[in-house]
């Protein structure tokens, strides 16, 4: 195991405050699309402009990105409007023509980290430059190949790191197009305190609808700063049409957004400490409520083993299930939420109810 070491990220003459603000299309289509993308965004305080250059598609036949021909327009970009320019590379050969052509900073897609051939391919060919590089979470949850793909990077020399959490890929539908699985990003933090946490909510979400919402999560979890896409004509974009704002709506969303202390410090101790000592009551009921569950478990468990009857009773389950999601919802509750604790203490009682069938009928079972 590498130890990450990391320092701050500096872009020369910018102060980088929370949040940090990196804005850009998916994907760099003309000149005039960049330049006007950048002209707009440099006029909304935008300092970081992000354009990706060559684009990993699911499938052929898709825009797969202008090439290296767009490399310029981001120098032009740089030269007019004074901001800062970075770019997706996944190859060697992506790394030279960046650095040749001067952006301020690249990243690691989600694609590619989940490759180490890859991403040990990008930090060989980083080695010797000092530029902040960020580094994409790959697209299924696994944190330590996230962390692996920051250690590589980091072993290559470069010190200026950081995270994106763009959201992880699932094959079921659901509202965001990558599910955020917030406690990934959290558990990195809880990892690597000091490394610098981007949230991407335009991959997470994938819809612009639903952007500042999760901008706004990012923003309470106490992440360090927002990726997001942004294009001048977002409807006609070449990729990801439905997930990218205007420069102007970007603004306004931002210009909304609600910046809590990220430390409790100055808050009235007594309205807190009083909330902390009713949630510590709480839980102490929750205990006792689980306490006696299980002992009327054990009890049910005694009667089968008395009456010969198996622990697993499965339409029981279903019926238990059905009711008590029905339940949760009527309490303003998540229904996955209680499928998750109520299936926690299934399984408990099954295994005390086994333990009590002296471990003979350890298939599985039902209270
Ligand atoms: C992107 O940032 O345009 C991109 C391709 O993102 P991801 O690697 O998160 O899919
Ligand atoms: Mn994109």
């Amino acid at each position: 195991m590498s130890k990450i070491v990391i320092n701050p990220i500096k872009f020369p003459g910018l102060e980088i405050k929370r949040p940090v603000i990196i804005s850009g299309p998916c994907s760099a289509e003309t000149e005039d699309q960049v330049l006007n993308t950048a002209r707009a965004l440099a006029a909304a305080g935008v300092k970081i402009f992000r354009a990706g250059i060559w684009k990993p598609r699911t499938r052929p036949g898709a825009f797969e990105g202008v090439g290296t021909v767009g490399l310029p327009w981001l120098k032009k970009v740089k030269e007019e409007t004074g901001m800062y320019v970075g770019v997706e590379v996944a190859t060697s050969h992506h790394v030279y023509e960046a650095i040749k052509h001067g952006v301020d900073m690249v990243w690691v897609g989600a694609r590619t980290s989940a490759n180490p051939f890859a991403v040990q391919e990008v930090a060989d060919a980083l080695k010797g430059v000092d530029i902040p590089v960020f580094v994409k979470n790959p697209v299924n949850p696994d944190l330590d190949l996230w962390i692996g793909a920051l250690e590589r990077i980091n072993n290559a020399g470069i010190k200026q790191i950081a995270a994106i959490h763009r959201g992880f890929s699932t094959y079921d539908k659901s509202e965001f197009r990558n599910d955020p699985q917030w406690q990934i990003p959290i558990e990195l933090h809880r990892r690597l305190p000091d490394l610098p946490i981007i949230t991407d909510p335009s991959h997470i979400a994938g819809n612009r609808n639903l952007l500042a919402f999760v901008c706004q999560e990012a923003m309470d979890l106490s992440f360090d700063g927002l990726i997001i896409e942004s294009h001048i004509n977002p409807e006609k974009a070449w990729s990801d049409a439905s997930q990218q704002v205007t420069p102007h709506d970007l603004k306004l969303m931002l210009d909304k957004l609600v910046l809590r202390k990220p430390k409790i410090g100055n808050k009235p101790r007594n309205t807190l400490d009083e909330l902390r000592k009713e949630i510590d009551e709480l839980d102490n009921k929750l205990l006792d409520v689980l306490k006696e569950r299980m002992r009327i478990s054990d009890a049910i468990g005694h009667y089968k083993r008395e009456n010969n009857v198996t622990i697993l009773q499965s339409r029981r389950y279903d019926e238990i299930m059905k009711d008590r999601c029905t339940r949760a919802s009527e309490r303003g509750l998540d229904s996955e939420f209680a499928t998750k604790i109520f299936e926690s203490i299934h399984e408990e009682s099954i295994s005390r109810q086994s333990d009590i069938m002296n471990k003979e009928l350890k298939e599985g079972g039902q209270d």
